[in-house]
């Protein structure tokens, strides 16, 4: 077994709770409502991989966007922030737009070639959003069990992806209401959006709600080795702080 290794978040209190970063080998979800930071997480990341630190010195990062929400410019100031070259960290992030559920699927599979062909050089991949275009692209009735299937492919080529290559998956969930999918999605995390697939194929899950202004309260959920709790970070200029 490859050794698995951690990156950190930009919070140490979020770090301290998942035991000391979001592990490789494994996905982990963030869920929660619009604005709790599920983006800016995913922003800090793209700069915390390319720290130098043991399992992850120059890591590459992976980026697949569902939403149109990368920023490459809200990086400079995170890397700023860590003593890191802005343009150097920008070109070690290899981004990617997806439009459909199907296309997101057919970046997966070039995302694996890509780690397949440059073995132990990428550290990361996030797909901000996980289902969001699923939920589109399956939104009428009856379709609901085809939505499930599909995701359910998904997920077993991300998650064989994270443990081919030792990676860190980093997958985001928007839960709330949804007017594009027609339905309205609550909080509930014994009743998660995509169902008990999306639940069960995360080895971590941390849910995120808001806190007092900038800051963020999240909760850990299913950690194979963290207990149940909560740690308060905060939103700034220069990426997820404590
Ligand atoms: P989500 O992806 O969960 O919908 P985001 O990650 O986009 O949410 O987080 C949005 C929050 O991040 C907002 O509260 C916003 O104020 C904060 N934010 C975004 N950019 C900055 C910035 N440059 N400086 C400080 N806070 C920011
Ligand atoms: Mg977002």
């Amino acid at each position: 077994r490859k050794a698995c290794f951690r990156i950190p978040t930009g919070s140490s209190e979020l770090d301290r709770v998942l035991g000391g970063g979001i592990e490789s080998m494994a996905i982990t979800e963030v869920f929660g409502e619009f604005r709790t930071g599920k983006t800016q997480l995913a922003h800090t990341l793209c700069v915390t991989t390319q720290m130098p630190g043991i399992g992850h010195s120059g890591g590459k990062v992976a980026y697949i966007d569902t939403e149109n929400t990368f920023r490459p410019d809200r990086l400079r100031p995170i890397a700023a922030r860590f003593n890191l070259d802005a343009d150097a960290i920008l070109q070690n992030v290899v981004y990617a737009r997806a439009f459909t559920s199907e296309h997101q699927m057919e970046l997966l599979d070039l995302v694996a070639a890509q780690f397949y062909s440059e073995p132990g050089v990428f550290k990361i991949l996030i797909i901000d959003s996980i289902i969001g275009l699923f939920r589109v692209d399956y939104s009428g009735r009856g379709e609901l069990s085809e939505r499930q299937q599909k995701l359910a492919q998904m997920l077993s080529k991300v998650q064989k992806i994270s443990e081919e290559y030792n990676v860190v998956v980093y997958i985001t969930n928007q839960m709330t209401a949804d007017p594009g999918a027609g339905m309205t999605f609550q909080i509930d995390p014994k009743k998660p959006v995509g169902g008990n697939i999306l639940a069960h194929a995360s080895q971590t899950r941390i849910m995120l709600r808001k806190g007092r202004g900038e800051l963020r309260v999240a909760k850990i959920y299913d950690s194979p080795d963290m207990p149940e709790s909560e740690a308060t970070f905060a939103i700034t200029e220069a990426g997820i702080n404590d």
